[in-house]
């Protein structure tokens, strides 16, 4: 590639310390990390160091000013041990779309790519082997350069972490449909997966867990009616028989496993529309029994199994069973893990 990435590994490996069927959620990290600075306009020193700590100035712009962006995806083995990344080049793209909206530089697709791979060739031994568990990835993207200043920063850093995640087993979850506060504008950051957006759902959602909720159903911002996607997944509902999945208005993130059920979905032989949808539709179709089933999407969890939404003084009853989100969950996984052909081309091998 055109940009040479340089490797400085640790002495000795810390895998062995880590049980892979008690891997503690979010605060184990692989040995090393993948760094690449934006300076003087272009992207230099691409680099695998032992993962640590970043000497931050105080005054560097991201803290302040909010300059920041993420991605999530996860690595998988295949069959004979190979370790795979699931769509990676969608990830790059959305990334690229968040720093455009943000006002942050766009990275070469082959970088992030690149130094996906590179991390994880290095890294492959932290590939949980367990069933279902993943190597979770998280590039992401910040201003740190030290100004103050309302502006945009012409230092950055991209970096690639990695992080051993346990299965998720789906329990079937309970949505609070927010209708004080909102997570997205038109014209807003909603469709940018940008950490402010991640910062003003905090108070919502733990506000809607001390109400025995699992995540927040988010609505319009103006009228409060219009459902958008779900805490950090996208939603679909089924209504006789035909899948519907809030449209991409910009408010919404553009999910890559969304797009992927989508796909799926179509591929077993059902409709399914991308369109408008409001809460009162969903009541009425939970009313009515023609609600069959509704599920989120992301890469955390695959697919959550929705079971009810509360509404104000209600309860939207959803369903209690989620046959096909269930038969979805499965094909992605065996996908995802070799076990199933590829028939969509979702797959890239890390060799
Ligand atoms: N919406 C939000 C707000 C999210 O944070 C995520 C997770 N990235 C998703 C949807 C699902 O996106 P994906 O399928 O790409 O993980």
């Amino acid at each position: 590639m055109k940009y040479k990435i340089t490797v400085d590994k640790v002495e000795k490996s810390k895998v062995d310390q880590l049980d892979f069927n008690n891997i503690p959620l979010g605060t184990t990290f692989t040995d090393h990390m993948f760094i690449c600075d934006y300076d003087n306009g272009e992207w230099v020193d691409a680099r695998v160091v032992p993962m640590g700590l970043i000497p931050t100035h105080p005054a560097a712009m991201a803290l302040h000013y909010g300059q920041a962006i993420f991605e999530g995806m996860k690595a998988y083995k295949d069959t004979d041990g190979t370790p795979m990344l699931f769509r990676p080049e969608q990830n790059a793209k959305r990334l690229n779309e968040s720093a455009t909206r943000m006002g942050m530089p766009e990275l070469p697709e082959e970088i992030f790519v690149e130094g996906l791979k590179k991390l994880i060739s290095i890294d492959h031994n932290w590939i949980p082997p367990t069933e279902g568990s993943a190597l979770y990835l998280r590039p992401f993207m910040y201003a740190d350069e030290a100004f103050i200043g309302m502006r945009a920063a012409t230092h950055y850093k991209f970096i690639i972490m990695a992080s051993p995640a346990q299965a998720l087993y789906s329990k079937r979850i309970k949505l609070w449909a927010e209708k004080q506060y909102i997570r997205a504008a038109h014209g807003g950051t909603g469709e940018a997966k940008a950490a402010g957006n991640y910062a003003a759902a905090v108070l919502p959602t733990e506000l809607a867990k001390a109400k025995g909720y699992d995540q927040v159903l988010w609505l319009d911002a103006a009228e409060h009616k219009y459902i958008q996607e779900v805490g950090t997944m996208n939603i679909f509902f089924k209504i006789n028989g035909e899948f519907i999945t809030p449209n991409l208005d910009g408010s919404v993130l553009h999910g890559i496993t969304r797009a992927s059920v989508i796909d799926m979905l179509r591929s077993m032989n059902f409709k399914v529309t991308e369109r408008k949808i409001t809460i009162d539709e969903i009541k009425e179709a939970s009313e009515n029994g023609s609600l069959e089933e509704a599920f989120g999407t992301g890469t955390a969890v695959g697919i959550a199994y929705i079971q009810e939404i509360g509404l104000e003084d209600e309860t939207i009853h959803v369903s209690d069973e989620s046959p096909v989100g269930l038969e979805v969950n499965d094909t992605l996984n065996a996908i995802k893990t070799g076990q199933l052909k590829d028939k969509f081309g979702w797959m890239t091998k890390v060799d």
